[in-house]
């Protein structure tokens, strides 16, 4: 048996309020006055001064914003690469995201591939990066992707949506403010912490699970029930519960794999570009043969908070474009065979997937 040896995060800040500690974290890490920070923010945060006020630029340092209507693709960060190495004088001192799972992909993708040659889309998979990112530091506003804990960036490229998973990828630092969770709209704090909670159900039932993913993973699993359920809970706790639920369901699937719900909505953000969090609650609400107890919790959560998931998004699709999502889907074989073991192409035929894309 050969064991995996997973980097973690080196570096982490946890606290209401930690955000203001941002200039001072980044100081020592500036390596000239040509070298610039670059500040990747959600765009929601454009013309928000409450967060970026408290950012000090000095020199050649930039934000961009980044719309985060669609999921990160290969060839924009292609251009932001270019972009950045165009205009800075050196090698930029590091850079940062601010936002949620796509902005903290987004970070991570560009850190890499400032010091990778080529094109995104090569480093699609595992272990294929060569050279360590420039100093990387995630900071989270919305919580459940556990995007700021992972060995992974999900990116979709002309072939297919796949992380680059890679040793270099974790961030350096990671600062976890949960006063920047505040304003979430209701609907995606819902489907961006079920993403957790999906994570927590996919570890724990998988076939790959072992005491280090169940420590996480029980922890993040317990955390996703208070949240969700107990009304008790002050705003302020439960913000400060989900983002140490997401880190926690991170941690989860870092030494094991997620399963049938990440397989099939992938094939949906595919073909269809539906969004992670809810392509995977879609997905989740039609698997209680594979997940009962999992799904019968997730859709007392879904009623408690009265979500209304889209129907019948497959309705109109051909042939051709169900084959396409079944392809991707089936194409994510760590994922299904944590799910199911060894034979899982017994179990997840052509068909089945197909049967289940028709209820969506
Ligand atoms: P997201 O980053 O797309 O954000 C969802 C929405 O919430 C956006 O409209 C954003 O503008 C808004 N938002 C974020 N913070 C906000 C705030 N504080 N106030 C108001 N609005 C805010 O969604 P997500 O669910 O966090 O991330 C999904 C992405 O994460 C997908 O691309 C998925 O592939 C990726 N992902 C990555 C990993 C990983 O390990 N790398 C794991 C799971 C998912
Ligand atoms: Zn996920």
């Amino acid at each position: 048996m050969n064991y995996k040896n997973f980097p973690m995060v080196p570096r982490v800040i946890f606290g209401r309020g930690s955000f203001n500690q941002i200039n001072d974290v980044l100081a020592p890490k500036r390596k000239s006055i040509n070298a610039p920070f670059i500040f990747l923010i959600d765009d929601v945060f454009r013309g928000n001064p409450w967060l970026t006020s408290r950012i000090e630029l000095a020199y050649d340092d930039k934000i961009i914003f980044i719309p985060t209507k669609e999921e990160p693709k290969t060839e924009q960060i292609d251009t932001l690469v270019e972009e950045i190495i165009l205009q800075a004088k050196e090698r930029p001192s590091g850079i940062i995201g601010i936002g949620g799972g796509t902005v903290l992909d987004i970070a991570k993708a560009v850190a890499i591939m400032i010091t990778n040659s080529g094109e995104a889309k090569d480093y699609q998979g595992w272990d294929l990066v060569k050279n360590p990112a420039i100093y990387h530091v995630g900071i989270p506003t919305i919580s459940g992707t556990g995007a700021e804990v992972s060995r992974t960036t999900v990116l979709t490229g002309p072939e297919k949506k796949l992380g680059i998973n890679s040793d270099f990828t974790p961030f350096d630092q990671v600062i976890l403010d949960s006063e920047l969770t505040k304003d979430v709209p209701k609907e995606q704090w819902f489907y961006t912490g079920m993403d957790c909670y999906i994570h927590c159900i996919e570890s724990l039932t998988g076939t790959f699970l072992n005491e280090f993913s169940k420590s996480y993973g029980e922890k993040a699993f317990e955390l996703c029930k208070q949240i969700f359920l107990d009304d008790t809970l002050s705003k302020r706790d439960s913000q400060e519960k989900l983002m140490m639920a997401s880190w926690h369901g991170g941690m989860s699937i870092a030494y094991s794999q997620v399963g049938v719900a990440h397989a099939l909505s992938y094939g949906l953000a595919f073909l269809l570009g539906i969004k992670h969090g809810i392509g995977n609650c879609i997905v989740f609400d039609h698997l209680e043969d594979f997940y009962p107890e999992g799904v019968a919790l997730f859709k007392k959560m879904k009623a408690k908070h009265d979500i209304e998931l889209p129907q019948g998004i497959c309705a109109n699709l051909s042939d051709n474009d169900f084959n396409t999502m079944i392809k991707v889907a089936l194409g994510l074989e760590p994922l299904w065979e944590n799910a199911l073991g060894k034979n899982w192409q017994n179990i997840a035929t052509p068909e089945r997937l197909r049967s289940l894309y028709e209820k969506m």
